[in-house]
């Protein structure tokens, strides 16, 4: 395990911080859309899976335009949650459950989103990902959310040795000092999304390149 990187990791993630803000990160603009609130943050999140933050924004817009609360997306037909959500991707899948969280949030849950994992995990369309961002950034409440950038990067940097961001998860909660598990998910997006790319990361220019151990990166870009 890179120990280094480890015991620096509030360095790091301010670097992060920085770097990627001077790059203005699309994870900068989700605010201007969830602002922070739990029912936007979680139809955003269920939007994001499996797709580009553009899409998503796009796709969010346009249904909490319509549908702000659970009770307006409950009553809108399935037809038309697809419609507006078609660009984020899996559009029937997304379509049908953002309607059936909605309606379990409001038979089930007073129209209010519940800020508890095990109750979170009962919501259609939400997994422990989406569970721990709302978690972190709607109840303040500690906790790691783990999407493919900090998978991946956590690697990279040679912090954890895993195969899935379920995992990575576990790892990171068992060795990250608890101060740094809510800045940290923002940080490794921000930093995934402008300099340590999925493909082509930019090593050469990257401020960590003296503690990262690069695990699995075979061709820098930049
Ligand atoms: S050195 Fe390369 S792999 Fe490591 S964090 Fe920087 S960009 Fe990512």
């Amino acid at each position: 395990m890179n120990l280094k990187a480890l015991s620096s990791m509030g360095r790091i993630i301010r670097t992060m911080r920085i770097e990627a803000g001077k790059r203005n990160p699309p994870v900068n603009k989700i605010e201007k859309i969830t602002k922070s609130d739990p029912f936007r943050s979680l139809v955003f999140t269920i939007l994001s899976a499996r797709t580009k933050d553009a899409n998503t924004m796009l796709a969010a817009g346009k249904l909490l335009a319509e549908a702000p609360d659970p009770r307006a997306l409950a009553r809108m037909r399935i037809k038309k949650i697809e419609k507006l959500v078609r660009s984020s991707g899996f559009y029937r899948m997304k379509a049908k459950n953002l309607k059936a969280m909605a309606q379990m949030l409001l038979g089930d849950f007073d129209g209010n989103v519940p800020a508890s994992m095990e109750k979170l995990l009962l919501l259609p369309g939400v997994g422990r990902k989406t569970a721990n961002i709302l978690l972190a950034y709607s109840f303040g409440k500690d906790a790691i959310p783990v999407d493919t950038h900090v998978h991946r990067i956590s690697n990279r940097l040679g912090i954890v040795k895993t195969k899935t961001p379920e995992k990575t998860e576990k790892a990171l909660m068992a060795i990250v000092p608890r101060r740094f598990w809510k800045p940290l998910n923002h940080a490794f997006v921000s930093y995934g999304q402008t300099v340590c790319l999925p493909r082509g990361p930019k090593c050469r220019e990257c401020r960590l390149n003296r503690i990262c151990w690069r695990i699995g990166v075979k061709r820098s870009g930049i």
